[in-house]
């Protein structure tokens, strides 16, 4: 593992010394299509293998696997759940030696997990999914990567939620003469010793950058836009003893990750509905601020204005002693422009500085695949969400027939390891595909008014909650205010609510059973009324 560890590089496509593996057989026809090697597309390929389902092929358009944490490999990266809740179930690791992982970790068991499931094998490296249109004659989609076109019956779309970095729009940034380096593409060959760093977002990579960076910078600038709620990370080693233990007893494993998720589960989703909680948790995190900055006027700009919960709470014993220190600067007047050398603020003053670090954030609501996908009636999938995606049970769309999307709009916690939520969707595809293979379907789409009324149940459980309540904007929120990526309960509900593929709320097609291409396939079940929410509700199991 350190070896890998050191072997790690700056960049996916450089972490492969020995260029992309051949990868499988180009064929031109595969019964799914799995996109990404993040853990949503091990887990896919573990679950496939797991049904037996074998004619499959996944598509990545970096050069090996690993999704998030091989693209965010900034200094200080780590992960916010403690590491034996924040890994696969199939693929417990009793190796892990923080409490909570670093990044590069996380990164070295994703490689051991994909060497597990042999992913060299089955792995297009190199094939960014360019587009994939689906084909009502034919039954399947037509998928057109960098490197090839073939077709699939079926996709399963694990590309991720916060794979695409999101640069912001400043007034003259282009025209910055130093470095810019964004934190989901840190560039390692800048060097920070002795230069003016501007770090611009103070979100969940900032927290755990300007610690990591600052004692080798000359001076930082912090532009900070809204100050967010800060608990200590409670981080210690796993001892060698405490790994043998796990090692030895894997039942013990298994116990603590179940513990683990018990209490995020139980106490800490809590945050999102309960201003009581919201209370304590708040107190926590006021008194984490009033003792780490002594400074009055720091800790007035490090005040939130909002509740806790309404942005990801951000988790660090660092972020507030780093900034505490002399070379370092928290700026809270807006950027108005950047010009060759310098950052420009609306009060007019300048901020030279030799390097630009963007903790900006992704695109989520306007993921650049979703412009990608385009179904039945030729539109995309971002033309169908418009400003809001939306997902029946976190995974179909209507009017995209046979398309999974895992970890998709409305799946996002702020409380729990986003693998549980993975996990899940990926069983309910499991799930459709042996449906498929019973019913002798060649498609399922959902209807659209099972989507229609699932949405809406879930706006209605989002109602009142922090997400949306709790005085903030946040990339939960899409363009049109709605927290379109957020999952307003527990991840254990989650699991309830994806558990069987209710086919029923789904237009099937036989298999063929071929329409003309201006016609939509046959579809032998009725919609549920979409004037009838509540009972559409009921029908859709999704009550309780
Ligand atoms: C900095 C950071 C910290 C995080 N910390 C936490 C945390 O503490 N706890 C937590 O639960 N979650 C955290 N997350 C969320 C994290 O993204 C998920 O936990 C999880 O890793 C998502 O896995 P995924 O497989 O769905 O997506 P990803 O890991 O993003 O993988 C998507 C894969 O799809 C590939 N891909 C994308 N588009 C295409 C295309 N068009 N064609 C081909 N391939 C494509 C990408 O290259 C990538 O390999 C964090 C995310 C970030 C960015």
């Amino acid at each position: 593992m350190t070896q890998l560890l050191r072997a790690r590089s700056g960049t996916a496509a450089a972490a492969v010394t020995n260029g992309p593996p051949a990868g499988p057989a180009r064929r031109p026809h595969v019964r799914v299509a799995v996109i990404g090697t993040g853990f949503a597309g091990l887990a896919a390929v573990h679950a496939l293998r797991e049904a037996r389902i074998d004619d499959y092929v996944v598509l990545e358009r970096a050069a090996e696997v690993g999704g998030t944490w091989r693209d965010n490999n900034y200094p200080g990266i780590a992960c916010d759940v403690p590491s034996h809740l924040y890994s696969l179930s199939f693929a417990p690791n009793p190796d892990w030696t923080r409490t909570f992982s670093g990044g590069a970790q996380i990164q070295d068991y994703s490689r051991q997990v994909a060497r597990r499931l042999r992913m060299d094998e089955v792995t297009e490296f190199g094939a960014e999914v360019l587009a994939a249109t689906w084909q009502e004659t034919r039954q399947c989609w037509q998928i057109r990567t960098a490197t090839r076109e073939f077709s699939a019956d079926a996709i399963i779309d694990g590309s991720g939620g916060l794979s695409d970095p999101a640069y912001p729009g400043i007034d003259g940034l282009a025209r910055f003469r130093g470095t810019i380096c964004h934190s989901a593409r840190w560039d390692h060959d800048a060097d920070l010793s002795g230069k003016r760093v501007a770090v611009i977002g103070t979100g969940a990579s900032a927290v755990q950058i300007v610690p990591a960076i600052q004692p080798q910078v000359a001076a930082m600038t912090v532009f900070q836009r809204t100050p967010g709620w800060v608990l200590p990370r409670l981080d210690r080693d796993i001892t060698r003893a405490e790994r043998r233990l796990l090692r030895a007893f894997p039942l013990l494993q298994r116990a603590l990750r179940g513990g683990q998720a018990l209490v995020r589960d139980g106490v800490l989703s809590q945050v999102m509905h309960r201003r009581s909680v919201r209370r304590i948790v708040q107190a926590v995190a006021t008194a984490h601020l009033r003792r780490a900055v002594a400074d009055p006027p720091l800790r007035a700009k490090l005040q939130p204005s909002f509740e806790i919960g309404c942005k990801r709470i951000l988790i660090s014993s660092k972020w507030y002693p780093a900034l505490a220190q002399p070379n370092v600067q928290v700026e809270t007047s807006p950027i108005r422009q950047v010009s060759e050398h310098a950052v420009v603020t609306a009060d007019g003053r300048e901020h030279p500085v030799d390097v630009i670090v963007l903790a900006t954030g992704f695109h989520v609501s306007d993921t650049p695949i979703a412009a990608r996908l385009h179904g039945r009636d030729g539109r995309s999938l971002a033309q169908t969400w418009g400003p809001s995606p939306r997902s029946y049970r976190g995974v179909t769309t209507a009017n995209f027939p046979n398309l999974f999307r895992i970890g998709g709009a409305g799946t996002a916690t702020g409380h729990i390891s986003h693998i549980l939520q993975i996990e899940s969707g990926v069983r309910y595809v499991i799930g459709a595909l042996h449906a498929m293979d019973a019913h002798g379907l060649s498609s399922v789409e959902v209807t659209e008014a099972a989507e229609h009324a699932y949405t809406l149940r879930i706006r209605q459980m989002l109602s009142g909650t922090v997400f949306v309540a709790g005085g903030c904007t946040s990339w939960y929120l899409d363009k049109s205010g709605q927290a379109s990526a957020a999952w307003p309960s527990t991840a254990r509900r989650y699991r309830r609510w994806t558990r069987r593929f209710d086919i029923e709320n789904y237009h099937l097609t036989l298999r063929g059973a071929r329409s003309r291409p201006d016609q939509a396939a046959p579809l032998i079940n009725p919609q549920i009324p979409a004037a009838a929410p509540a009972a559409a509700m009921a029908q859709i199991g999704a009550t309780s």
